[in-house]
């Protein structure tokens, strides 16, 4: 098998031309899609999770027939390729996949209902095709190059305008019965509290989320003096998340106790994780992160307070996540390459697999 270059033989500013020679030259290269609701990223990976080339289109949001997702999908894959031959494609969907990672079920950002999309693009790529949502291929990636490698049990927590998450045991995502385990964001932490767009009242993602920092800042607008104001120039909808943390860099204590709240809330519900899961790391992404410790200690001082039997255990470590924005298209192509590396191998080599009724197996769905 040829490998591609990993991150030690290239660098930010080399000349892209050897690359290009060196993926050519490869018996193929993976694609990782990340299939957003604004955009569609695709990337080439290589076996060491970098991504060597990638390439980009707009996605038209819901009101467009799922076809135009799918042409820019298709559009985006095959100039991240060029002219080196496709092996597989992995994409990141931002929706809720089945159990079985065939049909995006649904999308809040896309036209995707129900809509078979892994085998559509395995037909129309002509090659293997692995379909999961962006959260659990982030939390691949992060296992696979960053802040969970070396872990055999992790869970990645992602602060947006929500939460998305991942169960991790052994290195493969515990997808459930629907494909739907990891949602943790609407978990109810408080009763009767905060409406959800879920439908739902108190659900974690109303607490502790980017939206929610923010909130919390906005919140304390006109009753302490706070630089935020003139961040936004005296426009509360203006404000960004980034400003918050600047802020708070800048030692402004009304960006500070947003931090404190959010990391408070998240040492709650990491808590309520951990007593269910156990497991060695939790993962923290998405920009709020960024601020570090001051989002992360109030997490560990809650965490503490919160688990059950705290003082006689071994806390999981909190690690804020190391691959940025590209992991779930660095995840996609990990998920696919392990597909299709595994296929391709002697049978063999193959261990001795017992065979399950497909009913049964699809039950609990792991990958
Ligand atoms: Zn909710």
């Amino acid at each position: 098998m040829t490998e591609l270059p990993g991150p030690g033989d290239l660098d930010e500013a080399a000349d892209e031309r050897p690359v290009l020679r060196a993926l050519t030259r490869s018996r193929g290269v993976f694609v990782g899609v990340d299939v957003g609701g604004t955009k569609v990223l695709a990337g080439v990976v290589s076996s060491r999770g970098r991504v060597l080339r990638t390439a980009r289109r707009s996605t038209p949001g819901r009101r467009v027939s799922p076809e135009i997702v799918e042409e820019a999908v298709v559009a985006a894959v095959r100039e991240a390729a060029g002219d080196a031959p496709l092996r597989g494609v992995g994409v990141a969907a931002a929706g809720f996949v089945d159990g079985d990672g065939e049909r995006v079920m649904f999308a809040p950002h896309l036209p995707w209902q129900g809509e078979d999309v892994r085998a559509r693009f395995a037909r129309r790529l002509r090659v293997p095709v692995v379909l999961d949502n962006d959260a659990n291929c982030a939390a691949v990636a992060e296992w696979a190059y960053g802040a969970a490698r070396g872990t055999e049990s992790a869970l990645m927590i992602t602060l947006g305008t929500g939460i998305g998450g991942a169960i991790l045991l052994n290195g493969r995502v515990m997808r459930g019965v629907n494909g739907m385990a990891g949602e943790f964001g609407h978990m109810q932490v408080v009763p009767d509290g905060r409406s959800c767009h879920c439908g739902g009242t108190g659900c974690w993602e109303e607490y502790c989320s980017g939206s929610a920092l923010v909130r919390y800042a906005r919140e304390s607008f006109g009753q302490q003096p706070t630089m935020l104001e003139e961040l936004c120039a005296g426009q509360p909808a203006r404000l960004t998340g980034p400003m918050v943390t600047d802020a708070a860099e800048a030692g402004d204590l009304v960006a500070r106790q947003a931090f404190a709240q959010v990391g408070g809330w998240l040492g709650v519900g990491v808590a309520n994780l951990v007593a269910a899961v156990d497991p060695e790391a939790v993962v923290i992404g998405g920009g709020v992160v960024d601020a570090g410790e001051r989002l992360l200690a109030p997490a560990r001082l809650a965490l503490t307070r919160s688990l059950v039997g705290a003082e006689h255990r071994l806390l999981p470590e909190l690690r804020p996540a190391q691959l940025g924005p590209q992991a779930g298209l660095v995840g996609a192509a990990v998920l696919v390459r392990r597909l299709t590396i595994r296929r391709e191998r002697p049978p063999t080599t193959l261990r001795p697999e017992r065979r399950r009724p497909r009913a049964r197996a699809a039950r609990w769905a792991w990958r």
